[in-house]
C-alpha cells in the first residue's frame, strides 16, 4: 500500500474564498508524483485550536505525511511552526545559525525599507528561527524557513513538512525539500503511480459513464483503476490513476474510449484544446484573429494565456455595439439588419472581419446572448453564434444553446470557438471537404 499524505492549508483569506487557494492543488500534483495517495486538502483559518484540530483529524486517518502551507510569516497570527511543535511534542529552540542567516536576508530586504524599525526586525527575525528541536530547517526562499518535523522519538504519527504560504515560495522549497533525504527518509518506498487523462468534448457525461460499464462488461480490469470523471469549462475530463502494473488495463480502457468517442475524444495525452490550437497554428505557420461580441475578449485572452503566443496571435477586436461591428470588423450594417446582431451570418462576417482587419490566416467570429436579460423566444438567453474562417474559403459556422449563468455562457463560448479552431486546422470544413 502507498504511504498516504494529506494537506492543511493555513490562512484565513483562503478559507473564506479572499484569495484562491493554489497551494492544495499544487502539492497535490507534487504528492501524487511521489506515490503518495492524497487523502485530504484541509482548509482552516489562522487559529492555534483550528490548526491543531486539523493536524489531530489527519494523524487520527494514519497519514503518514502531512503538508502545511502558510503562517511561518514574523507576525503574531503566523502560529504554524509552533503550533507544529507542539504537535510533534518537541521542544522549540533558538537556532542561532538560521538567526543568522536569516538576518543577512533582512539587511538586504532592510535597504529598500530604509524606514523600518530596527528592533522589530530583529524580534521578528529571532521567532522566524525559533523552530522544533530535531526538525530539519529548509533554507527560506523568502525570509521564513520551512521545516521538516518527524514525531519526536518513541512515537508515532505523521511527518509533518511545514511550507510558507506565498505560493512562489511554497513551490521553491518544496522542491527543495524533495530532493532532500530528510524527506525521503520519511516516506521509505513509495508506489509509483502513473496518471493519464483521456478529454471529450461535445459529450455528457452519462454517456462516459456508460463507456465504462461497457468497458467493465467487456472484461477491462476497472477494479485495478481509479478513474474520476469531472465535467469542466464544458469538457468531459477522464483521470486515471493506476500502478505501472496496470498499465494493459489503462490502455484496454483508453480503446474503448477511442473506439466509442472517436469524434468527441479530442486528447489522450494531457494536452488542453488551447496547446493543441497552439500547436497547430505553429505547426501550419498560421497566425489567429478575432472579432468577439458577447465575450468581450475573453477568447484573445485565452488565446494569449499561453506563453509564445505572440508567435500566432495577431490580435482581437472587441465589438459589443452594432455600430463598432461594423466600423471595426467590417459587418455591413444591412446584415445585422436582416439576421440581427446575434446569427450565424453575423458571426461568419466577424471572423471575416478580424482575418481582414489583422491580416490572420484564422478569424474568429462570436456573437450571443450572454444573459441574464436580452433573450427573445426566438434567440434565448445562451444562444451564441461562431464562425471560424481560414485560407481558401475554409469555414466552419455554429450556433450552440449554452447553459448556465453570463459567467458560464460567456467561458463556455471560449471552449466551443477552441474546439471549432481545432477542427478546423485539422482540415474539418462547412462543405465537408477536407482540406
Ligand atoms: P508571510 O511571511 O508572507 O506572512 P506566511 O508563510 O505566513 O508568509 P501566509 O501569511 O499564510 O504565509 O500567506 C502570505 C500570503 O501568501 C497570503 O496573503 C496570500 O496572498 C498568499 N497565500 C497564502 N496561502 C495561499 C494559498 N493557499 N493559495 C494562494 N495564495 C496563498
Ligand atoms: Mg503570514
Amino acid at each position: 500500500m502507498s504511504a498516504r499524505a494529506g494537506i492543511v492549508v493555513t490562512g484565513t483569506e483562503v478559507l473564506t474564498g479572499r484569495v484562491a487557494d493554489r497551494n492544495g492543488p499544487w502539492l497535490a500534483d507534487r504528492l501524487r508524483e511521489l506515490g503518495l495517495d492524497l487523502a485530504y486538502n484541509v482548509i482552516v483559518a489562522d487559529r492555534r485550536a483550528d490548526i491543531e484540530a486539523a493536524l489531530s483529524f489527519l494523524a487520527a486517518r494514519g497519514m503518514d505525511l502531512i503538508v502545511t502551507s502558510g503562517g511561518l510569516g514574523p507576525t503574531a497570527d503566523d502560529l504554524t511552526a509552533e503550533v507544529v511543535g507542539a504537535f510533534q511534542r518537541r521542544r522549540m529552540v533558538l537556532d542561532e545559525a538560521l538567526e543568522g542567516r536569516i538576518a543577512e536576508i533582512l539587511r538586504s530586504l532592510m535597504r529598500r525599507w530604509p524606514g523600518a524599525d530596527p528592533d522589530a526586525v530583529r524580534t521578528a527575525n529571532r521567532k522566524q528561527a525559533v523552530v522544533p528541536e530535531g526538525a530539519t530547517v529548509l533554507e527560506p526562499v523568502g525570509t521564513a524557513p520551512g521545516l521538516i518535523v518527524p514525531p519526536a522519538e518513541g512515537r508515532d504519527g505523521p511527518t509533518i513538512v511545514v511550507l510558507p504560504g506565498p505560493p512562489r515560495e511554497l513551490q521553491a522549497m518544496w522542491e527543495a525539500a524533495a530532493a532532500g533525504e530528510a524527506l525521503r527518509a520519511a516516506l521509505g518506498a513509495a508506489t509509483e503511480y502513473r496518471q493519464d487523462t483521456l478529454r471529450l468534448f461535445g459529450i455528457p457525461e452519462s454517456e462516459i459513464a456508460e463507456t465504462l460499464r461497457a468497458a467493465e462488461a467487456g472484461g477491462v480490469a476497472l477494479e485495478r483503476l481509479e478513474i474520476t470523471t469531472c465535467l469542466r469549462r464544458g469538457e468531459v475530463e477522464v483521470v486515471t490513476r493506476y500502478e505501472p502494473s496496470d498499465q494493459a488495463a489503462y490502455d484496454a480502457l483508453a480503446a474503448v474510449v477511442r473506439e466509442r468517442h472517436p469524434d468527441t475524444l479530442f486528447s489522450d495525452d494531457g494536452r488542453s484544446v488551447d496547446e493543441q490550437v497552439a500547436g497547430a497554428l505553429r505547426e501550419r505557420g498560421w497566425t489567429i484573429a478575432t472579432a468577439e461580441s458577447c465575450t468581450g475578449g475573453l477568447l484573445a485572452g485565452r488565446l494569449t494565456d499561453l506563453a509564445g503566443s505572440s508567435d500566432y496571435v495577431l490580435g482581437g477586436l472587441v465589438v459589443y455595439a452594432d455600430d463598432a461591428k461594423t466600423a471595426l470588423a467590417g459587418v455591413p450594417p444591412e446584415l445585422i439588419e436582416r439576421h440581427g446582431a446575434v446569427s450565424t451570418e453575423v458571426a461568419a462576417a466577424l471572423a471575416d472581419g478580424a482575418r481582414a482587419a489583422l491580416g490572420a490566416d484564422v478569424g474568429v467570429g462570436i456573437t450571443g446572448i450572454a444573459g441574464p436579460g436580452g433573450g427573445t423566444p426566438a434567440k434565448p438567453v445562451g444562444l451564441v453564434c461562431f464562425s471560424v474562417a481560414g485560407p481558401g474559403g475554409a469555414r466552419l459556422t455554429r450556433s450552440a444553446q449554452l447553459p448556465g449563468g453570463r459567467a458560464d455562457v460567456r467561458d463556455r463560448s471560449t471552449t466551443v470557438a477552441l474546439h471549432m479552431v481545432r477542427r478546423l486546422l485539422a482540415g474539418e470544413r462547412d462543405d465537408g471537404g477536407d482540406q
